[in-house]
């Protein structure tokens, strides 16, 4: 049963006309695409932005791939759908866990809610991390490029995805993994034709190569020639971005790290802070799991006042926050953060202790992400857009607004 509209974490939503595309870009700063159309590779982005919408948009803050993607699909901030981070202190367990278990999700998606009323749903990522937060209770199609040979009708609502899309399954450590996705996205519209597709990408690239250089172009050379394809197939299509991408070294190329954990145990005392780092996953081989934003849980509230005063003055620090304030001006859950919220600066990053982190692994110059300097991210649309107030401050998550009722 189609109805005109639908109420989704009290947003609304227009039913589609046509097939909706949209696109998160992992780890796509605008420069990117500014760079790529300038070299010529991206004639189709350069139509995009030219013909289209041609907008920027703020991310969520911790700007780290799972609260953003999740942002996106919910329209709404972590304050509302529970994810933050990768990883957090579960202070009922008295544990640190990864948070990319869907019963940490506190909101349903739109995603879901237009399959319940009949919508043909389709949703592919990069990583399988992601695959079940963004499928959860999805009716439809789910699948992540990484397991893609092990999709199941059952699981996935699909099966033999990998002879579908004619490449094989790439590395989880590739350019070619998010190549899939859009390969598999193309296949997908032109066989069951989808009325709303969600294309989720992984930010190797991104973590290695910086706006303009060889690798990052032929990055978005790939991704070009299969959104033109998907826009020849009919589909509205609004790409945006999980966060940005800095780079986060020196002169000399080793990063500039605070390690945070080191810092206050020296100033305090071992096993007084616990520092937490919410960009730690499993795959941190990009990363060094070195991110711009930490959360600290400090003995109790005052001491946590005394502690941010003192944070506050070392060298590469942009904010330091309470918990109360960070939920505020974040929008996040203020049970799932510390006593103390840290943001570095642009090109510094936080870590724990420096015994921790394994930085073997860094074969090129540190670029991530996390803190309020990755926040602005690219909203394009390939058709135009109205009815958006110049006011109006954008959001990444607003990504199925305008698609649904600004473009349409
Ligand atoms: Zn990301
Ligand atoms: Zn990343």
């Amino acid at each position: 049963m189609t109805q005109e509209t639908l109420q989704v974490n009290a947003r609304s939503y227009r039913w589609m006309l046509r097939p909706i595309v949209i696109v998160c870009v992992d780890g796509c700063e605008p420069a990117y695409l500014d760079a790529a159309i300038a070299a010529g590779v991206a004639p189709y982005l350069a139509r995009m932005r030219k013909t289209g919408a041609d907008l920027l948009a703020d991310c969520v803050v911790p700007s780290f791939t799972n609260p953003n993607n999740l942002s996106i699909v919910t329209g709404a901030p972590p304050s509302v759908h529970g994810i933050c981070g990768n990883y957090f202190f579960d202070r009922e367990l008295g544990q640190e866990v990864m948070m990319n278990d869907p019963k940490y999700l506190r909101a349903g998606t739109i995603l879901a809610a237009f399959a319940d009323e009949g919508a043909k749903v389709a949703v592919v990522t990069a990583k399988d991390k992601l695959r079940k937060l963004l499928g959860h209770k999805m009716k439809g199609i789910c699948f992540s490029s990484e397991k893609s040979d092990e999709a199941t009708i059952e699981e996935n609502g699909i099966d033999d995805v990998v002879n579908m899309v004619g490449m094989p399954v790439p590395s989880v450590y590739s350019a070619e993994l998010s190549e899939f996705v859009f390969a598999a996205g193309v296949k997908l519209m032109e066989s069951s034709r989808p009325h709303l597709m969600y294309l989720s990408t992984t930010d190797y690239v991104q973590h290695k190569a910086a706006p303009g250089s060889p690798a990052a172009n032929a990055f978005y050379a790939m991704m070009d020639g299969y959104l033109a394809q998907l826009d020849a197939l009919g589909a509205t299509i609004v790409l945006t971005a999980d966060h940005g991408m800095n780079d986060k070294h020196g002169a000399d190329g080793s990063p500039n790290v605070i390690y945070l954990q080191d810092v206050l145990d020296e100033w305090y005392g071992p096993e007084k802070a616990r520092v937490i780092l919410p960009i730690t996953d499993p795959y941190v081989v990009h990363h060094g799991a070195l991110g711009s934003f930490a959360t600290v849980y400090a003995p109790d509230e005052f001491t946590a006042a005394q502690w941010i005063e003192r944070i506050k003055q070392v060298p590469g620090m942009e904010s330091v926050l309470s918990r109360a304030e960070a939920a505020k001006r974040f929008e996040l859950p203020p049970d799932r953060i510390g006593d103390i919220v840290v943001v570095s600066n642009r090109d510094t990053v936080i870590g724990t202790s420096a015994s921790r982190h394994d930085l073997s692994a860094l074969e090129v110059p540190l670029r991530s992400h996390g803190g309020v300097s990755e926040q602005r991210v690219p909203l394009i649309c390939n058709r135009p857009v109205t009815g958006i107030a110049s006011s109006r401050r954008l959001r990444n998550f607003d990504a199925l607004d305008i698609a649904l009722n600004h473009a349409q």
